[in-house]
């Protein structure tokens, strides 16, 4: 997807892939410098770790706690989160506006806070936290309390429990990795019978791109944004970061469709 944008932008750089241990997650970081790279993308499991490496790092990103995307001007590496943002423009593009909104978000995990932030910023109204662990998602909700005005509280994914919270709620998202392939035949998450067709309904979840949650949604008449959204759009905002240009984002699509067949 970066590749295709490059090329497609004329612009001289390439996207690589590389795999580093944790325990070599500084030395890696210097290699960014000494060789130069412009930046790059920080993924599971260095997005929190990455942190104390950085030479400075945004408030929206402190604010989540993780950083996937790094920028490099002459040796300084600045860390950005892009994933809540990306995230916002995904369901903008699908149709949903999240200001005034009830959101339930099922997950607790590094996914889950960088769109929980982000609802908040939008000027989401109540955000409520299904967690398997409830400490997670009940610290979450504070956090969210301290910063901003929507309101934020924690749930067990108990069926009695969430059966009311759902009623009320305008957006469902699924931020826990349920429903991934190989696992992908698994029940959904939430129970198609808790869906209602004025919910929409957005899985994080990209592989595959129409999980078990949104097959439900669909049959239950809600609107359903997928994963690959957020995808495409955090890495579009990394490519303007980098490159100081905007993302050619139809290109990103094509390529980002293409690969994800
Ligand atoms: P993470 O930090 O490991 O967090 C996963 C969360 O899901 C945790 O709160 C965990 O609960 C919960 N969970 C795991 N299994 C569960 C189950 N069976 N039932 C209920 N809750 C369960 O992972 P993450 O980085 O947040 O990623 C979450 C998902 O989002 C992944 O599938 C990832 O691929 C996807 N994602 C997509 C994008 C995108 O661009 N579309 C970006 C980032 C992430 P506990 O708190 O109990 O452990």
């Amino acid at each position: 997807m970066q590749n295709a944008a490059f090329r497609s932008a004329a612009i001289n750089l390439v996207y690589l892939a590389l795999a580093l241990p944790p325990d070599k997650l500084a030395v890696g970081l210097e290699a960014a410098r000494v060789f130069g790279w412009r930046g790059l993308n920080i993924t599971i499991p260095h997005k929190e770790a990455v942190l104390k490496y950085l030479d400075s790092t945004t408030p929206e990103a402190v604010e989540i706690g993780a950083v996937n995307t790094v920028v490099n001007e002459d040796g300084i590496l600045t860390g950005y989160n892009t994933d809540g943002a990306g995230f916002i423009r995904s369901l903008l593009e699908g149709g949903f506006q999240p200001a005034g909104c009830r959101v339930v978000i099922i997950g607790a995990g590094g996914a889950a806070r960088a769109v929980a932030m982000a609802l908040a910023r939008a000027g989401c109204d109540e955000l409520i936290l299904a967690g398997r662990t409830l400490s997670r998602a009940s610290e979450l909700a504070m956090q969210i309390n301290r910063r901003y005005p929507a309101k934020a509280r924690s749930i067990t994914l108990d069926e009695q429990v969430l059966t009311p919270v759902l009623v009320a709620a305008d957006l469902l998202v699924n931020a826990s990795p349920v429903g991934t392939f190989p696992h992908h035949q698994d029940p959904p998450v939430i129970p198609e019978r808790l869906l209602h067709a004025r919910l929409t309904v957005s899985d994080l979840v990209y592989n595959p791109r129409e999980t078990v949650l949104l097959r439900a949604a669909k049959a239950q008449g809600c609107r359903t944004v997928d994963g690959t959204g957020m995808l495409l759009h955090q890495g579009a905002l990394a490519f303007e970061l980098w490159t100081g240009k905007p993302a050619p984002v139809e290109i990103m699509r094509q390529e980002l469709n293409r690969q994800l067949g």
